[in-house]
């Protein structure tokens, strides 16, 4: 896309527009900037011809900030300005102009080098996912076209797509990789129908790109317009086997808002979907964080771990949140080599009640908070363990279980690993019991009940 002499008169016409405002006194704007033109752009620089030494001197000290700013909104490239006068403008210099402008897609197509396939960690939940889009990074082009990726939010649809990325950047870098956010195609295509600019420069521009990797395509829905575009580079990416992926947060059939022939598009390669990770999935991601931050493993105790896991896995962003949180915490506020449970616990206290405060009360609530005051993880009061201190944390969460929610025993002895219905009345009428006669027993029952509020 080689700007041509009029798209460049055309561009300047718009700075100086701009300028003509910003200058805001039509004297010196008829003097100093009304019959400048663009001489020449080479790289990043971009020569601006005066009409006189003095004329360049006011421009360059006096607005050659705003000169700046208005050339970078222009053009959406950063252009350095050199300026040359009029008069020493031999005729036979032809103004040369050697750099394309392109479109500001290249500039949002930051791939992370973070996000790669190394560091994704595998489980049943998203395996599926993975082994498609590393087929798709080996062979671009050859298999399925569209690759459409769908799930809830945070759970590494965007670090697959920065994969594939980072993938084929490496290991075939003469393809055209161009990563984009659904948002910044849709910014760039109003841009470029305000700007007047052509839009078939839009299509001649898709037409370099080699694997296009487009994230959370539901956000172009009711953007009719842009859905037109997006349906051509589409087409006419697919056509030439230039390779597709798209991540979404639901699956093309429950997109609302998108034209059916893009739907039908959506679903005619392969769709995968990533659910929930597992939690022995959630703990390797966690490990794998711990060790991407550069820290040892063997300083987290495995429940600390577990805590986190269970707390916060529903979502690997959330799971990622906490353990920065407690890297932070044992950095800055409590400096400790070794991390066991209690310091996990600490360290995203104030999290875990807002958590808490908004959820709902059911039996995991209680599991929880019950498994919080003892210093517990949730599994080992549902588990099998009986020390005789979790064992009794165990009987005090069937107590408030039965005593709040008036569950079944039945339905609590499912939750608590398999119990049968009159294990679980025993434990109820043990706490009753001690209630009766044991004041601590009603201080912590109090407090728990507290808590569950
Ligand atoms: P989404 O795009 O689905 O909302 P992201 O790809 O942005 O989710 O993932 C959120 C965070 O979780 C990122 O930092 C990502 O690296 C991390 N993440 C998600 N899944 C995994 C995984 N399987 N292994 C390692 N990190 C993961
Ligand atoms: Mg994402």
């Amino acid at each position: 896309m080689n700007a041509t002499i009029t798209e460049l008169k055309n561009l300047w016409a718009r700075v100086l527009t701009k300028m003509k405002d910003i200058v805001n006194d039509d004297n010196i704007y008829t003097t100093f900037f009304a019959d400048s033109t663009i001489y020449k752009i080479e790289g990043n620089r971009l020569t601006i011809a005066v009409n006189s030494n003095f004329a360049q001197s006011i421009i360059e000290k006096k607005y050659g900030t705003q000169l700046a700013m208005v050339v970078s909104e222009v053009t959406e490239s950063n252009f350095i300005i050199d300026y040359i006068t009029t008069d020493s403008i031999k005729e036979e210099d032809v103004p040369a102009v050697t750099e394309t402008i392109k479109p500001k897609f290249f500039e949002y197509s930051q791939i992370n080098p973070n996000y790669t396939f190394e560091n994704f960690v595998v489980g049943p939940s998203n395996i599926e996912a993975k082994q498609a889009a590393l087929m798709i990074a080996t062979t671009p082009g050859k298999f399925y076209n569209p690759l459409f990726i769908y799930s809830n939010s945070g759970l590494g649809k965007t670090h697959l797509l920065h994969a594939i990325g980072n993938y084929i950047r490496k290991n075939n870098p003469h393809l055209n990789v161009l990563y984009i956010t659904t948002d910044n195609f849709v910014d760039e295509y109003i841009k470029f129908i305000k700007g007047d600019r052509e839009s078939d420069n839009l299509k001649e521009f898709f037409k370099t790109v080699d694997v296009l990797l487009v994230d959370d395509i539901q956000f172009l829905a009711n953007k009719e317009k842009t859905q037109e575009m997006f349906f051509y580079a589409f087409q006419s990416l697919i056509n030439a086997s230039k390779q597709i992926v798209l991540t979404s947060d639901r699956q093309p059939s429950e997109l609302k808002g998108l034209e059916d022939r893009l739907v039908t598009r959506f679903s005619s390669g392969l769709n995968t979907n990533i659910t929930q990770p597992d939690t022995p999935t959630r703990i390797a991601i966690l490990k794998k964080k711990i060790e991407g931050n550069g820290l040892e493993i063997s300083r987290f105790d495995d429940d600390a771990l577990e805590f986190f896991a269970t707390n916060f896995g529903n979502n690997v962003r959330e799971l990622e949140g906490a353990l920065n949180r407690l890297i932070f915490y044992t950095i800055n506020i409590k400096q400790s080599k070794h991390i066991d449970l209690a310091l996990a616990k600490e360290s995203v206290s104030s999290f875990i009640k807002v958590k808490d405060s908004k959820k709902k009360l059911d039996e995991t609530r209680i599991i929880n908070v019950v498994a919080d005051y003892y210093n517990l993880t949730p599994s080992q009061l549902t588990g099998k363990i009986r020390t005789s201190e979790i064992s009794m944390a165990r009987h005090i969460a069937i107590y408030l279980c039965r005593e709040i929610l008036d569950i079944p025993f039945t339905k609590i002895g499912q939750t608590f690993g398999g119990k049968d219905h009159s294990t679980v009345m025993s434990a109820v009428k043990k706490v009753d019991k001690e209630l009766k006669t044991n004041d601590q027993m009603k201080t912590v029952i109090k407090e728990l009940k507290n808590r569950l509020k």
